[in-house]
């Protein structure tokens, strides 16, 4: 049954705690707000100085407390606090070529009657585009 369920009985330990010198006392609110900030270093309370000291300067970058647990580098935007290198691989993984670019570069050799050359590991190699027979 919903709405039913015991809560447990806490009194013979608070019996205790008290009969060993404990103190009960009300709970004061404080107002201060300790979050676990261990989870994203951007919101780290030690960037705060560092990123308004850059703002001050005029820089768009700064660099934080602790590198970003993502990505581990140590660059951040002063405007967004967004980390600069998570946010170039987010881009990257956006802009990955789809077969229907590649389509769009052959197109564009064909037209140009061009080729490409490029070197991966030493080694030359060239883009063409060839007909099909
Ligand atoms: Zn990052």
């Amino acid at each position: 049954m919903i709405g039913s369920k015991i809560r447990p009985d806490y009194s013979d330990k608070i019996a205790e705690f008290v009969k060993n010198g404990g103190e009960i006392k009300q709970a004061v609110n404080t107002n201060r707000v300790d979050f676990n900030f261990s989870v994203s270093t951007g919101g780290l309370k030690q960037n705060i100085p560092l990123r308004k000291d850059a703002e001050a300067k005029g820089l768009k970058t700064y660099a934080p407390f602790s590198p970003c647990e993502k990505c581990g580098t140590s660059e951040r935007s002063t405007k967004t606090n967004a980390c600069l290198e998570c946010d170039r691989r987010r881009a990257r993984a956006k802009t990955g070529l789809s077969l229907k670019n590649l389509e769009a570069v052959g197109h564009y050799l064909l037209g140009k009657g061009e080729s490409i050359e490029f070197t991966n590991d030493g080694q030359k190699y060239v883009l063409k585009v060839e007909v099909a027979i």
